[in-house]
């Protein structure tokens, strides 16, 4: 027996390679894989290097690896089949039915078999989720009122801490203007980050023959991220020593000089397996227990990883394969080009594509409010934005990227989000610092000049009316709609085919 580890499932003081301390371990790294869309280098150099060092670090515990390059799975494991016949994996179970059968279909037909166990990357089982969840549509505030009281996490006996399940009104707020968050850590990467660097560069740049750009559209300033346990874990004391304390109230807040806010940075240590969701929450809650932090940041903290992380993923799993290609509101456009190039006069835009061009993240806020608002009201295809967010960041992985673009982002299913996350200038000038410098004017609707968000904003309501408009939490929007005359509705339509046109034309 062999436990086959996946390269997001590097888990070693927990999973199926804790529970058979004698067996080998089996990593495979295949080229295709990282050929089916043009990734951020980071992603690359992140999943490829953490690899590494797994296999580095498992082989220094005395434990056999076989460790293959290959450029498919199927070739690595009939290269690990041919020399260990009629092997018997173990790995962890994958987030579909479908998946599971792929990778069981794979090792057959190299001879083997393989069993799944489960994926402890996640705190809900699918069974817990399925039997939560038989009574009918899911809700995430339900969800996480659940796994409050199944993990006793900040629970006073049968009572949230506190009182409250949730301190959103305190969550809210822009910080003032002296505010700086703390740095985010850096890490001393060693060899095998940098030549895993170069290896991306040399084996990858150029080598996606899809459009645009042949995957050469990023930017990349040195890499960052975590790849080993101990990186990750610095990662986590740093984030709930420096930041947590202000997570909460500003972790809706964008300004274009702090990229990463008092966000903790630690998607892709948890996505990977470095880090397990527990001891994420458990850090996060002694910082409230020893007053270093206050009790709204660490229930939003909370809410993100036990919440809204478990949560989606179970959607995933459940809604697949329907919810890739969801597209409820028929939207047909095209992702326009600046989403790759970051060439906008939008100042809020073209800072955050420049922040993904160099880094492969934004945070949450820009990537709801900014790129997928955007996307929603311009009326982008689900399907083509789901693959720029999957090509574009760090952290990216369909079961995470999917749910959030195509339904959260998009409003493509109507699986779990009850509105459409659409917003005009209005939402972006409250709660970020990009309008005072953008050219666009931000109160102008119509016209040379007006913000896009604007137009196509009302846009967007009026062509979606069939949809939305019985929908009770679209009251107050559609009400603002009917106040509007011919007139200015005529200006409207006209300035929203001028952006279109604009954007197509690379000119917005
Ligand atoms: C359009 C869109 C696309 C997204 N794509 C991804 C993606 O590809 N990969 C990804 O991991 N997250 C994705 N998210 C969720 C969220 O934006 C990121 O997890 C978060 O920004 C990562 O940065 P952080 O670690 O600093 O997070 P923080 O803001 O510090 O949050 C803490 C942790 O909570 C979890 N979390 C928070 N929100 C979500 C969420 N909506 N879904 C799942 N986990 C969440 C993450 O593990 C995150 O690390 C997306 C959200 C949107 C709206
Ligand atoms: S005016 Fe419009 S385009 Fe410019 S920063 Fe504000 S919201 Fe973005």
């Amino acid at each position: 027996m062999t436990v086959w580890l996946r390269g997001d499932h590097l888990l070693r003081h927990r999973g199926p390679l804790s529970r058979r301390p004698d067996e080998p371990l089996l990593l495979v790294e295949a080229e295709s894989f990282a050929r089916k869309l043009p990734y951020h280098p980071h992603k690359l150099t992140l999943v490829f290097a953490a690899m590494r060092e797994f296999r580095d670090a498992v082989r220094e515990s005395g434990r056999t690896v076989h460790y293959r390059r290959a450029e498919t799975f199927a070739d690595g494991l009939a290269a690990h089949l041919d020399e260990h016949p009629d092997d018997d994996l173990v790995t962890t179970e994958p987030q579909t039915d479908a998946a599971r059968e792929r990778l069981r279909s794979l090792v057959a037909d190299a001879g083997g078999t393989v069993q799944f166990v489960p994926d402890e990357r996640f705190l809900c089982s699918p069974d817990r989720f399925d039997a939560w969840a038989s009574g009918g549509r899911y809700r995430h505030e339900d969800f996480y009122r659940f796994m409050r009281r199944e993990t006793g996490y900040l629970m006073d006996g049968g009572d949230p801490v506190g009182g409250e399940w949730n301190y959103d009104d305190r969550n809210r707020e822009t910080p003032p203007g002296e505010w700086t968050p703390a740095d985010p850590p850096t890490f001393d990467h060693g060899e095998t980050v940098t030549e895993t660097a170069e290896w991306v560069a040399e084996t990858f740049a150029g080598g996606y023959d899809g459009p645009p750009y042949g995957g050469d559209w990023a930017d990349p300033e040195p890499f960052r991220w975590p790849v080993t346990r101990r990186q990750a874990v610095r990662a986590l004391d740093h984030f709930v020593t420096y930041r947590l304390a202000d997570f909460g109230p500003y972790q809706d807040a964008m300004r274009g000089e702090a990229w990463a806010m008092s966000h903790s940075l630690l998607s892709t240590s948890l996505n990977l397996g470095l880090l397990g969701p527990e001891e994420v929450i458990e850090r996060a809650i002694g910082a409230y227990e020893t007053g270093d932090a206050p009790l709204n940041s660490v229930e939003g903290f909370v809410r993100q990883v036990l919440g809204w992380r478990e949560f989606l993923r179970h959607v995933y799993r459940r809604e697949m394969p329907e919810l890739a290609g969801a597209n409820q509101l028929d939207a047909q456009e095209a992702l326009p080009e600046f989403y790759w190039t970051g060439d906008t006069d939008m100042a809020c835009l073209s800072d955050v594509v420049d922040g993904v061009r160099k880094r492969g993240y934004s945070h949450h806020i820009e990537r709801l409010m900014l790129l997928a608002n955007f996307g929603l009201v311009y009326g982008v295809e689900p399907e083509r934005l789901n693959r720029w967010f999957h090509a574009a960041y760090v952290d990216a992985f369909h079961w995470v990227t999917t749910p959030n673009v195509v339904e959260m982002g998009l409003y493509g299913a109507g699986v779990f989000a009850t509105k459409p996350y659409a917003a005009s200038a209005n939402y972006v000038d409250k709660m970020s610092d990009y309008c005072s410098g953008c050219p666009y004017y931000k109160t102008k609707t119509t016209g040379e000049g007006a913000c896009p968000f604007n137009a196509l904003y009302w846009e967007f309501l009026d062509r979606n009316e069939d949809e939305l408009r019985s929908n009770h939490r679209m009251g107050l929007m559609y009400s603002h709609v009917d106040n509007k005359g011919e007139e200015e509705w005529a200006g409207i339509r006209e300035r929203a085919d001028e952006i279109r046109t604009m954007a197509r034309e690379g000119e917005l």
